[in-house]
């Protein structure tokens, strides 16, 4: 499925090499409340309104099907260059590796979507071994894997990619992060929550692989607040 007009998009902390890669909800289907999933749609549409979404799907970056029930957190990476989301989502796509995340946010506020909300794609990669664990996620075979590479013992758990949202923020070293971007990612947190109909719990990248590069120090506080609250203030 994909409307992909002819590309846009990119990457991040992929070029880095940042990216090797990737429940329980509480109330998501609601059954017996079907009034209760029209409203959340509702809700998720209105939020997706006020966002401005550019789609370019890619068969490429899908890996596997993440349906709600299997959606637990938001991954924060930053791109760690100064391309544009639409070019890193050439570089992406050029690279063949399979690695991407489901959204890129520029600067300016815009994003690219690569991945469907409801498949897996490959942003996380391989965390820490003990973070499966550490994080109750699995890797249960609903991700093909293909183009991932393993990047040793010491970092053999792969069961982020299966149960999460990549978010990307164009962001090289030495910037600041213009307000509309994090409002942007304010709104795409604010769309992804109401989609799925519960919160996800949401970590940067170097969270889940120890001495990765991605989300940087000037992010710490704006990531706490995420952490808290939800938005970026
Ligand atoms: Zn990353």
């Amino acid at each position: 499925m994909t409307y992909a007009i002819t590309l846009a998009l990119v990457g991040a902390c992929a070029l880095a090499g940042c990216t090797m890669a990737g429940g329980d909800g509480a109330g998501r289907e609601a059954a017996g409340a079907p009034g209760k999933a029209s409203r959340a749609a509702g809700i998720a549409e209105a939020q997706l309104d006020r966002l401005q979404i550019v789609q370019d799907l890619r068969d490429e970056f899908d890996h596997g099907e993440k349906g709600a029930q299997h959606q637990r957190y938001i991954v924060l990476h930053d791109t760690e260059s100064e391309a544009d989301a639409a070019s890193i989502v050439e570089y992406w796509d050029q690279a063949n590796t399979g690695v991407a995340a489901h959204f890129i946010v520029n600067r300016d506020g815009s994003i690219v979507q690569c991945v469907p909300l409801d498949r897996i794609a490959h942003h996380a990669g391989f965390g820490d071994t003990g973070h499966n664990a550490l994080y109750g996620v699995t890797d249960e075979s609903r991700d093909d894997r293909v183009g991932t590479v393993p990047i040793g013992d010491a970092m053999a758990d792969y069961g982020m990619n299966s149960h999460s949202i990549g978010i990307e923020m164009a962001y090289a070293a030495g910037q600041d992060y213009p307000a509309a971007q994090l409002e942007a990612v304010d709104g795409l947190i604010a769309y992804i929550n109401a989609y799925y109909g519960f919160e996800s719990r949401i970590i940067d990248h170097k969270a889940w692989r120890t001495g990765n590069s991605d989300t940087s120090s000037a992010f710490a506080e704006y990531l706490a607040n995420y952490q808290d609250h939800g938005t970026h203030d």
